[in-house]
């Protein structure tokens, strides 16, 4: 029954968000005016407004210019309602989950926004910074201090790597944007998660980056938004950071105590 409301929840703020992917990058309100066509202006009435069910009602077209709608707002909606489910799924404190699905929401807009524009909005990062310290009390095993720690590690390093590249090629690499979303991600999750965002997403980025090189036939100069791959980073701590955390240490533990034991155990003559 609660996973039910977590999905409805999400497809309801899923809907909200397709608002804030069309409307932040042109800086425009997000509660006025209400929902219109793209195409026609026609404005839309409650009844074609709900997530999921007006799009296959409407069989996917504006119900006054028969223009279609973008396969992208009930797509939206459905991750957003997906990305709710499972974390209603984790076990969570309930004041957890909000935390853990209101950065789920920042980070679907971040990944529309980045692909669209090429941007991702101040407007989102840096308030969530600022509260995530105090926000990211109410998330499991993030202190104030790995709080501040992560906006630490994750904003120098990735600001570090973004100076570095600049000077070495000449032009920008990253933008300031990727440099406040690992702030972000670091405050909100802490020290280690800042880490492996950045870890996972330079890996699947990478993978994907060659890729669309492959399928596209171009060059090294194909410019992919690192936002979506840092998004993809931060939900996959968030659903299997402490596994990953466990199997890593147990791996590095094992690996040093062996090392460790094949150096002094021959000197003790054991
Ligand atoms: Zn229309």
């Amino acid at each position: 029954m609660l996973e039910f409301f977590a999905f409805l929840l999400g497809l309801v703020t899923g809907s909200f968000l397709n608002v804030c992917i069309v409307r932040i990058p042109r800086e425009l309100s997000v509660v006025r005016p209400r929902s219109h066509c793209p195409a026609c202006e026609h404005e839309l009435s409650w009844y074609e407004n709900l997530p999921l069910l007006s799009y296959l009602a409407l069989l996917g077209r504006c119900r006054s210019c028969k223009q279609p709608i973008g396969l992208r707002y009930p797509a939206v909606e459905l991750i957003t309602a997906l990305l709710f489910l499972a974390l209603s799924l984790q076990g969570f404190s309930t004041a957890a989950f909000f935390v853990y699905a209101a950065l789920a929401s920042a980070l679907v807009v971040i990944t529309f926004v980045d692909i669209d524009h090429y941007i991702i909005p101040d407007v989102i990062t840096l308030p969530t910074i600022m509260v995530s310290p105090a926000l990211a009390l109410f998330v499991h095993h993030v202190s104030f201090v790995d709080s501040l720690l992560g906006i630490l590690v994750g904003g120098g390093l990735l600001w570090s790597v973004a100076w570095v590249y600049e000077k070495a090629r000449g032009q920008e690499g990253m933008g300031l944007g990727d440099v406040k979303l690992l702030a972000m991600t670091g405050g909100l999750l802490g020290w280690k998660a800042a880490l492996f965002t950045l870890a996972a997403g330079s890996v699947v980025g990478s993978v994907v980056g060659i890729g669309v090189m492959i399928a596209q036939r171009r060059g090294m100069g194909t410019a992919l938004p690192f936002g979506p791959f840092l998004a993809a980073g931060a939900l996959a701590w968030v659903f299997w950071g402490p596994q990953f955390l466990d199997w890593y240490l147990s791996a590095a533990g094992g690996w040093s105590a062996g090392g460790w034991s094949a150096v002094v155990l021959p000197m003790v003559g054991a």
